[in-house]
């Protein structure tokens, strides 16, 4: 181990860490979220006898993962709008107000359908996702709570420049978003979303 490491229960140095290959992150509230690489790290202490599970930069992960939802494929799912809805700090009530919808039963209902996607055509939910796109930047990315990288700002502003040419790619698009894989090259670096080519 490059780092040291120790135990974050008691402060020992005796112990053995361990970072799973595929870490299921399901405790954010979405199915589907698969932590890949080095930004996960079990820690097992020789000591006190804890193991402890510890997610690197976990606030900047939370955004990389609301990001990969925003750009991501076509299939949006009431859990991913409640995501979202909560990486925003919004109400429902609110979300309603920015999507035009004055019903926040609306916004309820939707997020009620949990696993399930929103609309049956990616045509049906492009102008919700045009809405979720200009909060991201102005609720993360301009907000002084901000994580993510030049690197991570640059992605998405390419992102969003291109969303009309992307907007062809979503109507044809056959996927869903149902997996997502987020990715640590190492433990120094950003976390970054990797879409599953096959998918
Ligand atoms: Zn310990």
């Amino acid at each position: 181990m490059a780092l040291k490491s120790k135990c974050p229960a008691c402060g020992s140095t005796n112990v053995r860490v361990e970072n799973p290959r595929d870490y299921y992150y399901n405790h954010c509230g979405l199915t589907g979220v698969h932590l890949l690489g080095m930004g996960v790290a079990i820690t097992d202490c020789a000591a006190c006898k804890q193991k402890t599970t510890t997610i690197l930069q976990e606030a900047q992960l939370l955004q990389v993962l609301g990001m990969a939802i925003v750009t991501g494929k076509p299939g949006l799912t009431g859990e991913q709008l409640r995501y979202l809805r909560k990486l925003f700090e919004m109400t429902q009530g609110e979300l309603a107000d920015s999507l035009g919808k004055g019903r926040r039963e609306t916004v309820a209902e939707w997020e009620a359908m949990g696993r399930k996607r929103l609309f049956k055509t990616p045509y049906e939910e492009i102008g919700l996702r045009a809405v979720l796109m200009s909060l991201f930047a102005a609720r993360v990315l301009e907000s002084e709570f901000n994580c993510l990288s030049s690197q991570h700002k640059a992605e998405y502003a390419n992102a969003a420049g291109t969303f009309v040419e992307r907007v062809s790619t979503l109507l044809a698009g056959r996927g869903t978003n149902k997996s997502i894989e987020i990715r640590r090259q190492s433990r120094r670096a950003d976390w970054s979303a990797t879409h599953c080519s096959a998918c």
